[in-house]
């Protein structure tokens, strides 16, 4: 069995539309291998004929030149677009970045300006921000405590720490303005920032953040 190949057509870009009957790609053409003796020696693709029918075109080397032109500058967008993409990604990111470092640095500088207030045993009665909170679960014998640590910070920017268990500061977030009333317990260093400890405080709102 030999090849054949009819032209079916040709389109308006001087196409070859052809169909016929070509050489099996399976077992090339010869119908069957010793290889698979055990699956059957005839090639299933082409009943062991050697021979598959096949449609193809073929293009003027004009058109298809045209084609890989296309294509290539399809390509070329494709990769001018990811470009894009990842560039306003870094950028994103180095915003991010920068935010990061400038808010760290605010911190640091914060910490550093921080001073120890009054002495132990004073009591205090001032206007005061609240800064944040933080809270750990404490572990006492069998049961679990929630204590929550408040910092707040005077006219000055100095850390005032109040660590406690009460529930009492629900309502006031980050920011508020507060009259903040306690016992100086202890003057203490954490994270490179000078904090004054109170104890037994009672803190009202003034008003609110900003
Ligand atoms: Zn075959």
């Amino acid at each position: 069995m030999t090849e054949t190949k009819t032209l079916i057509k040709i389109d308006r870009n001087g196409s070859k539309h052809y169909e016929g009957m070509v050489t099996c790609d399976r077992c090339g053409g010869r119908g069957g291998s010793d290889a698979w003796e055990y699956t059957g020696y005839t090639c299933y693709k082409c009943g062991g004929t050697g021979r598959v029918y096949k449609k193809w075109i073929e293009r003027t080397p004009e058109y298809q030149a045209k084609l890989d032109a296309k294509r290539l500058a399809r390509l070329e967008k494709e990769i001018a677009k990811n470009e894009e993409l990842r560039k306003e990604r870094e950028a994103r990111e180095e915003t991010r970045r920068l935010a990061e470092e400038q808010e760290k640095a605010r911190i640091r500088e914060q910490k550093a300006k921080s001073q120890h207030v009054g002495n132990v045993g004073e009591k205090l009665d001032i206007e005061a921000t609240y800064d944040h909170r933080a809270y750990y679960t404490a572990h006492i014998g069998w049961m679990e405590q929630t204590i929550y640590i408040h910092t707040f910070r005077d006219i000055d920017g100095n850390a005032l720490i109040w660590k406690t268990s009460s529930t009492s500061l629900v309502g006031i977030v980050d920011g508020d303005k507060v009259k903040l009333r306690g016992t100086i317990k202890e003057h203490s260093e954490y994270n490179d920032e000078k904090q004054t400890a109170l104890t037994r405080c009672k803190v009202e709102k003034i008003s609110d953040e900003g």
